[in-house]
């Protein structure tokens, strides 16, 4: 946030985020976008052979691009001729290199296209909350059809375009300093509150909660952390949302965990609807009925590096072609989080790829003393009502330290409970320390992590 927005009053807050608002829309929502939505809602539903052509036809052009174009892949192999659609596109991608994040950003100039006039051309960074932020690149295209994948499920539960919102977000949008209400702006074009993730103590929940009740909104979008302390605040005073209220709630940024679904779904009386994407504009996946997430296989295609296998899934770090993004194209990326694929259909009925989820970063797994990495750790968690919020920390393979929010009724069997769950999935050898605490901080973008593990990041 810079100093002049910080210094203005609350109504030009106001203002200057409607403007933000309105900058914002005109991106996301161009003529392509419309096209692509119209496009990707025949898509869809359509018979997996056809998709996988649509694929194929995406892949082809997006390898040739990169041949052509991207100075890293003018050694590429064209794309494959072989008939069948699924097969080619196993082949081309099998005659692609794997990319490393390390490689992509030690070299990203020879990633970058050279036939994108320099004017079409945004640039950002990954947000980089551990190790070095990545720079990216990328087409107003890429931005469109990122958006016409997220609103072709948005459109699913019923939303619309002109629908009243309320967002939790990593933006600061209040200032830090600001200690008494409101704690939310307006963005009046888009017709959406923006709360702040900055500012939630508890005393300042219970205001959240009133402008929540408060509020006439179709929907709410949010990291699953914030909304999850909101919805703690919430059946904490039993003042739950009735149910019709909300078409729905849409997380994304963060793994969404089994506790936090648990709450959250209570607290408002209604469904959330994840979805995985990444800043990379090269993957994304969007939840069905069943709870699942679906890869938008228009977008991208998505591959495991298979670590584990077993009759119903296969389970590993994720490898993701983006096909809509030509300022950098990202072949066979290594995005850095492991994901669980079904072997098996949907029974929701949308064709294609489906994964039961997709864990956060390397770091977010714990090693145990024997070099066992375990993922995952948030089910740990799902069973114990009396903890509303923990995370776990380790710094060395011997030891863990978990600290963790109790409520009221928290005691001595739960406290023995908890062991045993931790003691099952990491063994005896390892050292476990217990601290209560009244909250637990976020990263500096307001995102909340699960695991923080040094000796994860540091061994993968
Ligand atoms: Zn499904």
């Amino acid at each position: 946030m810079n100093h002049l927005y910080e210094s203005l009053p609350t109504f030009a807050q106001n203002m200057a985020c409607t403007w933000a608002g309105y900058v914002r829309a005109r991106d996301r929502f161009s003529r392509h976008f419309y096209r692509m939505l119209r496009e990707w809602q025949q898509t869809e539903m359509a018979p997996i052979e056809s998709l996988l052509i649509y694929q194929r036809n995406r892949l082809d052009a997006m390898v040739r691009h990169a041949q052509e174009t991207v100075p890293r892949y003018r050694e590429l192999k064209g794309p494959s001729k072989e008939p069948d659609a699924r097969r080619a596109i196993q082949e081309t991608l099998a005659g692609i290199p794997i990319l490393d994040k390390a490689t992509y950003r030690d070299h990203f100039e020879e990633f970058l296209s050279t036939n994108i006039p320099a004017g079409r051309i945004r640039r950002s960074q990954t947000s980089g909350t551990t190790g070095t932020a990545l720079p990216l690149a990328y087409t107003p295209e890429a931005i469109a059809e990122e958006y016409a994948a997220v609103w072709r499920m948005r459109a699913r539960c019923g939303i619309g375009l002109r629908d009243r919102h309320l967002t939790f977000g990593g933006q600061v949008i209040v200032p830090f300093s600001q200690s008494g209400p409101p704690f939310w702006r307006e963005n009046l074009y888009g017709r959406q509150t923006l709360f702040s993730v900055h500012h939630m103590t508890p005393r300042n929940l219970q205001l959240y909660v009133d402008e929540i009740f408060k509020q006439k909104a179709a929907y709410i979008m949010s990291y699953p952390s914030s909304l999850h302390l909101v919805a703690r605040a919430m059946l904490e005073t039993g003042r739950t949302l009735p149910a019709g209220r909300l078409k729905a709630i849409f997380t994304s940024s963060e793994s969404l965990l089994a506790f936090q679904r648990e709450a959250i779904e209570e607290a408002f009386s209604t469904r959330i609807w994840d979805r995985y994407g990444t800043s990379e504009f090269a993957v994304s996946m969007t939840a069905c009925s069943e709870g699942l997430l679906h890869v938008d296989m228009e977008y991208c295609v998505v591959e495991v590096e298979v670590e584990e296998e077993n009759e119903d899934y296969v389970r590993g770090p994720l490898l993701v072609t983006g096909l809509s993004n030509n300022a950098t194209p990202f072949l066979r990326y290594r995005i850095g989080d492991i994901g669980t694929r079904l072997k098996g259909q949907c029974r929701c009925g949308r064709p294609g790829d489906v994964y039961l989820d997709v864990d956060g970063r390397n770091e977010d797994y714990v090693v145990t003393p024997d070099g066992r990495f375990i993922g995952r750790l948030d089910h740990i968690f799902k069973e114990q009502a009396e903890i509303l919020e923990a995370q776990i920390l380790q710094d060395s393979p011997e030891s863990i330290e978990i600290i963790f929010v109790p409520s009221a009724e928290f005691n001595h069997t739960s406290e023995e409970a908890l062991l045993r769950e931790v003691r099952k999935r990491m063994g005896d050898q390892m050292h476990i320390d217990l601290k209560r605490v009244h909250s637990i901080p976020r990263e500096r973008n307001g995102k909340f992590r699960a695991v923080k593990s040094r000796v994860g990041r540091l061994a993968l």
